[in-house]
């Protein structure tokens, strides 16, 4: 008999730890910004062409170039070409910064889930994640979903909002592996010892909380799964 259907966090864990990533769908503000910024990048095109390659020097060049410079540098100041993307997952949640780490909370680490207005908001034991219901509706069904799943004490979002959340299904977002985690320099949540090799360290696969291979208890002390198979 296949178990594909079988997706518990246990089960998942034997594949390795997967996540989705979600990105923004196209808004309107990002086809502006990506429109704007093409249109600069044709205006400095042009105007170095007829500055400095037409012979003769168009006298308006050097206007097309500062034009198309000003446009260009614009939207790369102020252009919003959408909002970061979102990853759900073993890992916990997580936010894309261009150019800048990932910001994660591990769901062991995640105090609450709730609506705050327009945004869902997970806050961590010193970071907070906000999250654009209108960005990022599907990957937030999926952060309530696994919430509840995995640290369901969390979770602050009541019917009505969850209502008007869409339906998760298993073709949302784009399932990856999980790239290492850091687990070196933390602490045993068992045993207080610090993690000081890699292959010391056990994750519970249900919220992601930390262990030392010597310390594992019987179950996670954060989210109560069972960690016999970690323990062999
Ligand atoms: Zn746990």
């Amino acid at each position: 008999m296949s178990q594909t259907r079988n997706d518990s966090p246990l089960r998942k864990a034997r594949r390795g730890r997967q996540e989705r990533r979600f990105e923004q769908k196209s808004s309107p503000a990002g086809w502006i910004s990506l429109a704007v910024t093409v249109v600069g990048g044709l205006l400095l095109g042009a105007g170095i062409y007829s500055q400095w390659v037409a012979d003769p020097a168009l006298s308006y060049a050097s206007w097309i170039v500062g034009a198309g410079a000003l446009v260009a540098a614009s939207t790369i100041v102020w252009g919003t070409f959408g909002a970061p993307a979102v990853r759900v997952g073993d890992a916990g949640i997580g936010l894309e910064r261009p150019g800048q780490p990932l910001r994660r909370i591990a769901w062991s680490k995640v105090r609450s889930v709730s609506v705050d207005r327009s945004d869902l908001v997970v806050a961590g034991e010193s970071d907070k994640l906000s999250i654009r219901l209108k960005d990022h509706a599907s990957a937030a069904a999926w952060i309530v979903k696994e919430a509840a799943a995995r640290v369901p004490k969390t979770v602050r979002v009541h019917d009505d909002q969850k209502a008007l959340l869409p339906q998760t299904a298993e073709a949302d977002g784009e399932l990856l592996t999980v790239e290492k985690e850091q687990v070196t320099g933390a602490k045993c949540c068992a045993s207080g010892k610090v993690i000081t090799f890699e292959k010391d360290a056990r994750l519970c696969p249900r919220c992601g909380e930390v262990y030392h291979v010597s310390s594992v208890p019987v179950r996670c002390l954060t989210c109560e799964a069972d960690l016999t198979s970690l323990k062999a």
